[in-house]
């Protein structure tokens, strides 16, 4: 597997408004973009930091993911996952490290936010990090 750079850090948020208005007015970046991924049940707004993404994920259902996060963090969002880019193959990836014994959320790659595929590793075999595994189909580079 061949890991280009960090795509984006994914930052679970319980109001997006409030975040958003963070990152803008209190550290001056730009949200470019929203976007609801109905798949995990979250909107997402992207906020470019040199070539890394941030990636703020408001849940749109209690039973998002996002929203069991923000739920166990006692109700404060936080950092939630890292996506890091490859270059060969969401695909290939996964059943590269499957065969080194990592524990997958998603067997096969799936449609994420900004038209990407994508894919999840298990914190549990990720030094408990939630890992996410992406890559722009299209071949433009993520
Ligand atoms: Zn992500």
């Amino acid at each position: 597997m061949k890991i280009s750079h960090i795509e984006h850090i994914g930052i679970a948020v319980p109001d997006l408004a409030k975040a958003i208005d963070y990152y803008e007015n209190v550290l001056g970046l730009k949200c470019y973009k929203q976007e609801v991924v109905e798949d995990q049940k979250v909107t997402t707004a992207f906020i470019k930091v040199g070539d890394v993404k941030i990636e703020l994920l408001e849940a749109t259902s209690p039973d998002s993911t996002i929203a069991k996060f923000i739920e166990k963090n006692g109700g404060r969002g936080g950092m939630h996952h890292i996506a890091f880019a490859v270059e060969d193959g969401v695909d290939n990836a996964l059943a590269e490290v499957e065969e080194k014994g990592v524990k997958l959320i998603d067997k096969a790659p799936r449609k994420g936010a900004d038209g990407l595929q994508i894919a999840f590793l298990h914190p549990k075999s990720t030094e408990a990090v939630l890992t996410e595994l992406c890559e722009d189909p299209s071949g433009k580079g993520c």
